[in-house]
């Protein structure tokens, strides 16, 4: 699969690069219950080390804290620190305190929350009873029972903001699509309160600009970074919005482009992460 000339270039004087983890850099190893690199995945992030280009791996996934996600793939030979690995609940955090919001009920695990703690914001547990909470945050929650709804819905009642990890129904796993947990709590809270949850992951430019400033680019920058991703509704949607390089990977959910919209179709679909390890050089 080769690249065209323009996209070749782009790629060649790229100021940085957001990866997705699963399905674009690795796979998820169902016998360890981590990571396993995807070919020529450790070698372009070493490529780019070397080359002391920045990058950063953002999932969309809010089950671990960023440090375990980042281990887990320490553990595969990726070059990846911890302060290099995202989750929506890093931008989630960034958002929250940009907002001046510091009071937040997190209908979310441990891991989910972690990240809002780090950054000193006070996190209310899912139950637990409490005022002047400012913001509902909803992120992976299999543990969801109707003493959080209701204690959800009853923040909500007096004035917080509901802000989400993700909102898309189904994600793929190794045996076939699961449920996006925080997409079916945020339809029963949209039902009981008639409001609607702001995305602060994937695909928001709330998302991009975290990354950008975590490799530390300025916000003006997109348009010099490039995307990779296997999910047209995430990674492809948020690096088309801010003009950033859309390049989409076979190897995990995308395997055409031909049926998607323009807003989600990839500047290039490839199948193998070799072409990018060559345009780097
Ligand atoms: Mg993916």
């Amino acid at each position: 699969m080769s690249l065209s000339p323009e996209i070749a270039a782009r790629l060649r004087d790229a100021a940085g690069f957001v990866f997705d983890m699963d399905g674009t850099i690795a796979l998820g190893d169902a016998q360890s219950g981590g990571h396993k690199a995807l070919p020529h995945a450790v070698a372009l992030l070493k490529a780019l080390n070397v080359r002391r280009i920045p990058f950063v791996v953002f999932t969309n996934g809010t089950a671990k804290p960023p440090a375990d996600y980042a281990a887990s793939l320490r553990r595969a030979g990726f070059p990846v620190d911890n302060r290099q690995m995202l989750t929506p609940s890093s931008s989630a955090a960034a958002w929250l305190v940009r907002s001046g919001i510091g009071k937040v009920r997190v209908l979310g695990n441990a891991g989910c929350a972690a990240p809002l703690r780090d950054a000193g914001l006070d996190v209310i547990g899912p139950s637990e009873a409490a005022d002047g909470v400012e913001a509902v945050y909803t992120g992976w929650f299999r543990e969801f029972d109707f003493d959080a709804l209701e204690a959800g819905c009853a923040s909500l009642w007096h004035g917080a903001r509901l802000v989400t990890a993700s909102h898309v129904p189904f994600f793929a796993t190794a045996t076939g699509r699961a449920i996006g947990s925080s997409f079916a709590i945020n339809a029963m809270l949209t039902a009981m309160t008639g409001k609607r949850a702001r995305v602060l992951g994937k695909p928001s430019r709330v998302a991009l600009d975290v990354a950008l400033a975590t490799m530390g680019l300025p916000r003006r920058a997109a348009a010099q970074i490039v995307v990779v991703g296997d999910d047209p509704a995430l990674e492809m949607r948020m690096a088309n919005a801010a003009g950033s390089l859309s390049i989409g990977m076979s190897t995990g959910i995308m395997k055409s482009d031909a049926d998607l919209a323009e807003r989600d179709r990839p500047h290039a679909l490839l199948d193998s992460l070799e072409p990018l390890l060559a345009a780097i050089g």
